[in-house]
């Protein structure tokens, strides 16, 4: 046992308190009502870095639409990116379906048992492999995420940077140490559940905390100021502009590639430019224009603006309207024009699809 780890007795207090307060106070979610492994893994990924308020509808139709393993990996990336459009880090849904092939590939459709071969997946990382099992099965598995990287923080009063080498270990080591021999799924769940309702970043309702006498941040009057964060983001402004060029009714549309913010998406053409105005500006979305799309394209006025945020990015988005003058597609699987009534169909990125709805496309 790690020197900074708790004793047995504070262990099974902590056991016995939590799955009481859990089996009062669970939220009913969509996810909960399942021991279906599939399921489970869906719910994780989708909720990474996501609020559950933001995911239960997209689990609901994505559920719907591919009800098992074989189902999403027979499915296409496009017809699987537009079910996730607009929860945004396109990413998890790549490497899902990537890895629903896998799984069809190796295991003949069935999600895996063993661990290894579930962290083995693209996308699941030791917390989301911990997860799925020890929910589905009651495989006794830690897991850690941002929930409980707070609430463990806490308990123990740990002054580690949690992203450090040596904060991780601490926290792991208590995940581990926590454990119960016993509905580890429910006991998972019940940890992650009181970081995110109770053990909250700003003002945790200590005083409603079923934990709160055994809570060393509590007893030292710590909770707000732990855990130690790592230095805060710094944001940067950035301008773009997108293009809206048409012909014969219908508007190009470029797919983002990869490395770029939404690959597999579909996008109106848009560039990242100094902040100009007037024939300065036309003649560098003309220049630009041409070498992305071969197109020569005169560039009307801005018919919107749009503020949105990626990463550490802050950014204004200038649309343009755009006649084109002439000129060839340079690489036509990715650049095409669409008529408006396919524009559903597609999966856009989230200003992609904004600039649809504000221009009525
Ligand atoms: S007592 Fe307060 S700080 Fe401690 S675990 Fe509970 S909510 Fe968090």
């Amino acid at each position: 046992m790690e020197a900074n780890l708790p004793d047995a007795a504070w262990v099974r207090s902590l056991q016995r308190r939590l799955l009481r307060w859990f089996a009062r106070s669970a939220r009913d979610l969509p996810w909960r009502k399942t021991r279906e492994p599939y399921r489970i893994w869906v719910s994780e990924i989708m909720l990474q870095q996501t609020q559950v308020a933001s995911v239960t509808g997209y689990y609901d139709r994505f559920l719907r639409a591919f009800p098992d393993v074989k189902s999403l990996a027979a499915a296409s990336e496009q017809d699987v990116l537009r079910l996730w459009e607009g929860l945004g880090y396109y990413r998890r849904a790549r490497q899902l379906h990537a890895a629903a092939r896998r799984i069809v590939e190796l295991h003949g459709g069935a999600f895996p048992r063993e661990f290894d071969q579930v962290l083995d997946l693209p996308g699941v990382g030791r917390y989301t492999a911990g997860a799925v099992l020890s929910i589905a099965h009651d495989a006794r598995h830690p897991i850690l995420e941002a929930n409980t990287i707070r609430l463990f923080s806490r308990l123990l009063g740990s002054s580690l940077n949690p992203a450090s080498a040596a904060g991780q270990r601490l926290l792991w080591a208590l995940a581990e140490h926590i454990l119960p021999r016993r509905s580890v799924g429910q006991f998972n769940q019940a940890l992650m559940e009181l970081g995110s309702e109770v053990c909250t970043p700003r003002q945790p309702a200590c005083t409603r905390c079923p934990l709160m006498t055994l809570c060393a941040a509590c007893r030292l009057g710590r909770q707000e100021e732990l855990p130690v964060s790592a230095r805060p983001l710094r944001y940067e402004a950035r301008h773009e502009a997108a293009v809206i060029a048409r012909r014969r009714g219908r508007v190009l549309l470029r797919q983002c590639g990869p490395g770029e913010w939404w690959t597999g998406l579909w996008d109106f053409p848009r560039f990242q430019l100094p902040e100009l105005a007037g024939p300065e500006l036309a003649g560098e979305l003309s220049a630009r224009m041409l070498e992305l799309t071969g197109l020569r394209i005169l560039p009307g006025p801005a018919v919107a603006t749009l503020r949105h945020q990626v990463t550490r990015y802050r950014i204004t988005l200038v649309c343009h309207e755009a006649t084109v003058l002439s000129g060839r597609l340079i690489a036509p699987a990715c650049l095409q024009w669409v008529a408006p009534e396919r524009l559903s169909e597609l999966p856009l990125s989230v200003t992609g699809r904004r600039i649809s709805r504000l221009l009525k496309l």
